[in-house]
C-alpha cells in the first residue's frame, strides 16, 4: 500500500535536505521521482528546491487551483513514477492534499510531503492542517531552539531585525525566520515577560 507522508518541522530543520536525499536514493536505484515545490520558490521562472547545505534540484511548481492528481497521472502514464515529493507542502490547498492522497490510493505511488506545521503566529497553514488530518504517516523533523529544547515554533524577523507580531502568513523575501521552543516563542512574541537575557528582540546593551 502506497502512503501519504507528512514530514513536518519548523524553519531551518533541514527538510529540503532530507527530501533531496530521499529522492536521490530512489534515482540511484534507477527509479523515477517527481518533485513539486510551491510556486513562491522559483529561479528564472523555474521551480527549484534548494537546501541550506547546497543541494539543489529542479522541481515542478504548484499553485492554487492546480489539479495535482491529473498532473501526476498524466506524467505517470508515459514515465513510470515511483515516488512523488512535495516541498513547502504547507502551501497546498486542502483539495490538493486530497488529490495527493488519491495518488497514493489509486495510482499506488507514495507521496512524501515536507513542510512547516505552523506560521510565525503559531497558526496551522492550510496545507499542514489537511496533511495532519489525513496523512497516513506523520514524521517530525527535529531542530533545536537556542536554549537546547526542541524547537516547534518560528518567529519572523523583519528587515529592521525586530520580531514581527502580525502581518501576512506568507512573506518571502528578506525576512529571516528563527526557530524557537514554545517558551521562548511566547517571550519573543510579547505574550510573556522575557525570563532570560538571550533574546534577539531586545536592543543590545
Ligand atoms: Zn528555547
Amino acid at each position: 500500500m502506497a502512503k501519504l507522508y507528512f514530514h513536518y518541522a519548523t524553519m531551518n530543520a533541514g527538510k529540503s535536505t532530507l527530501l533531496l536525499q530521499a529522492s536521490y536514493n530512489y534515482r540511484e536505484r534507477g527509479m523515477n521521482t517527481m518533485l513539486f515545490v510551491a510556486g513562491h520558490y522559483r529561479k528564472d521562472g523555474e521551480g527549484y528546491i534548494s537546501s541550506r547545505i547546497g543541494l539543489e534540484a529542479g522541481a515542478e511548481m504548484f499553485a492554487a487551483g492546480d489539479d495535482l492528481y491529473a498532473r501526476i497521472a498524466d506524467h505517470h502514464a508515459h514515465t513510470a513514477t515511483h515516488c512523488v515529493f512535495v516541498d513547502e507542502a504547507q502551501f497546498l490547498e486542502e483539495e490538493q492534499v486530497w488529490q495527493l492522497a488519491r495518488v497514493a490510493d489509486r495510482l499506488g505511488i507514495p507521496v512524501m510531503c515536507y513542510g512547516l506545521r505552523t506560521d510565525f503566529q503559531g497558526k496551522l497553514f492550510p496545507g499542514s492542517q489537511a496533511l495532519l488530518a489525513i496523512a497516513d504517516e506523520l514524521r517530525e523533523v527535529r531542530t533545536i531552539c537556542r536554549c537546547g529544547r526542541k524547537a516547534t515554533m518560528v518567529v519572523r524577523l523583519g528587515p529592521d531585525g525586530k520580531v514581527a507580531r502580525q502581518g501576512a502568513q506568507v512573506a518571502i523575501g528578506k525576512d529571516v525566520y528563527v526557530s524557537l521552543c514554545r517558551r521562548h516563542w511566547e517571550e519573543e512574541m510579547g505574550r510573556w515577560r522575557p525570563e532570560d537575557m538571550i533574546g534577539f528582540a531586545r536592543p543590545a546593551g
